[in-house]
């Protein structure tokens, strides 16, 4: 069991965990002695009345989770087993299509444990560890998992260097060992996953939505230009929706071995795409001298990465990004502009997008809009835990 040690939160703040507000941030707490991560914080206002019950962890700009309001609830294996279930309840629909294999079964604060995800793939799990602190409550977590659900087998992934990056390591916890890649289906279409081969697996579930409408609505006949491609997930959900070509371009050399895979597990011919490992905006200058537009545009870097000759981050060059993309893609066409960036909201994001069309004197509709899908719970009082903004935009 864990030590408990009682926070007195600040006035100001009181109300917002009355409210079910599920992090507890440094701004909050009248003082925050030194304790050791995972510790359990019980919380009260400056009077003394309780608030909540939570834990110790350093995420991000948080420093810890509200687990309960409840005061006499332990935080037993029960208490455990009990979110559990009911998380993987929520999911039933998912369990019973057949069509789809791997999805989130557990997401953090928004099923009511911050600092823990959980995905399902064809039977194995993938546990994603954020915090030095959510650790520490690893085993009493773990058999609580294994009695609220059976798996083939366990991995992990601990997410809780001093900047929240991924720890190399072997990610493989318990059970059988997956086959190497594992096919998932999604909606019908394969995907190779790799469940113990880095901080990712080869598909990101949370854009599940946007290839759907992407391969039902926006690629029949039409040509594709994946850009931060990774393992073209998007462009395989196009090809399936009967786009004429896609071109992929990221500039990992193991984008390309793994992006021919995507397609052969769908009985697609790679050779038939163009797949380059290349920065994005060398080839948008490539691009310009050759000529070359497309019909659809996917946009879905990441927050933040450097590469050899330069760094790439959402909020310096998103605007770019779209200004560039502008002006390759045909009269009608869509691009399809996604960030999980952390710093933008949707309104923020919408903002980027017209100022962007403006600085290029393009009109634009915006045709689709996406945030994270159903089995990615959020929860109202967090709105911020909804990192995911997708948008297709009409270029006129
Ligand atoms: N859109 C992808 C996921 C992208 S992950 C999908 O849906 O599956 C981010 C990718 O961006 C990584 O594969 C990384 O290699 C690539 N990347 C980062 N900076 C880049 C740059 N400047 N040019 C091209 N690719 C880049």
């Amino acid at each position: 069991m864990m030590n408990e040690i009682t926070i007195k939160i600040k006035k100001k703040s009181a109300h917002e965990y009355i409210k079910g507000y599920p992090l507890i941030t440094k701004e909050a707490v009248v003082n925050f002695p030194d304790m050791e991560e995972g510790t359990i914080l019980r919380l009260t206002d400056e009077s003394n009345r309780f608030l909540a019950k939570g834990y110790h962890g350093n995420q991000n700009k948080g420093i810890g989770w509200i687990l309960t309001s409840d005061d006499s609830q332990p935080l037993d294996q029960a208490f455990f087993v009990a979110l559990f279930k009911e998380a993987f309840a929520k999911r039933q629909a998912f369990f019973n299509d057949d069509a789809t294999t791997a999805f989130r079964i557990f997401n953090g604060e928004g099923d009511g444990l911050g600092g823990l995800t959980i995905d399902y793939y064809d039977g194995f799990i993938v546990l994603q560890w954020y915090s030095h602190g959510i650790y520490k409550w690893k085993s009493v977590l773990l058999a609580a998992i294994k009695n609220a659900i059976d798996t083939r087998g366990i991995y992990e992934k601990r997410r809780f260097d001093a900047k929240g990056q991924y720890l190399e390591s072997d990610d493989f916890l318990e059970g059988e060992t997956a086959p190497e890649p594992l096919i998932v289906k999604e909606n019908g279409i394969n995907y190779a996953v790799y469940l113990n081969d880095g901080a990712m697996t080869g598909i990101f579930l949370d854009q599940r939505d946007v290839r759907k409408t992407i391969c039902d609505d926006y690629a029949a006949g039409r040509t594709v230009l994946n850009t931060f491609s990774y393992t073209g997930a998007f462009s395989v959900a196009a090809a399936f929706g009967g786009a004429s070509h896609t071109t992929n371009v990221d500039v990992a050399n193991r984008s390309i071995p793994k992006t021919r895979e995507q397609f052969l597990v769908n009985e697609l011919d790679p050779s038939a795409h163009t797949i380059m490992a290349e920065d994005v905006f060398q080839y948008f200058k490539y691009a310009n001298r050759k000529n070359l537009s497309f019909d659809l545009v996917v946009l879905d870097p990441p927050s933040f990465a450097r590469t050899k000759k330069t760094t790439f981050s959402v909020a310096k060059d998103y605007g770019k990004l779209l200004e560039e993309s502008i002006a390759i893609t045909n009269e009608n066409g869509i691009i399809v502009a996604s960030t999980n960036y952390a710093g933008y909201g949707m309104d923020k994001f919408k903002k980027v997008v017209q100022d962007a069309f403006a600085s290029q004197g393009r009109q634009y509709r915006i045709v689709e809009q996406f945030t994270l899908p159903a089995d990615f719970v959020t929860r109202d009082s967090f709105k911020e835990g909804n990192y995911l903004k997708v948008l297709f935009l009409e270029v006129k």
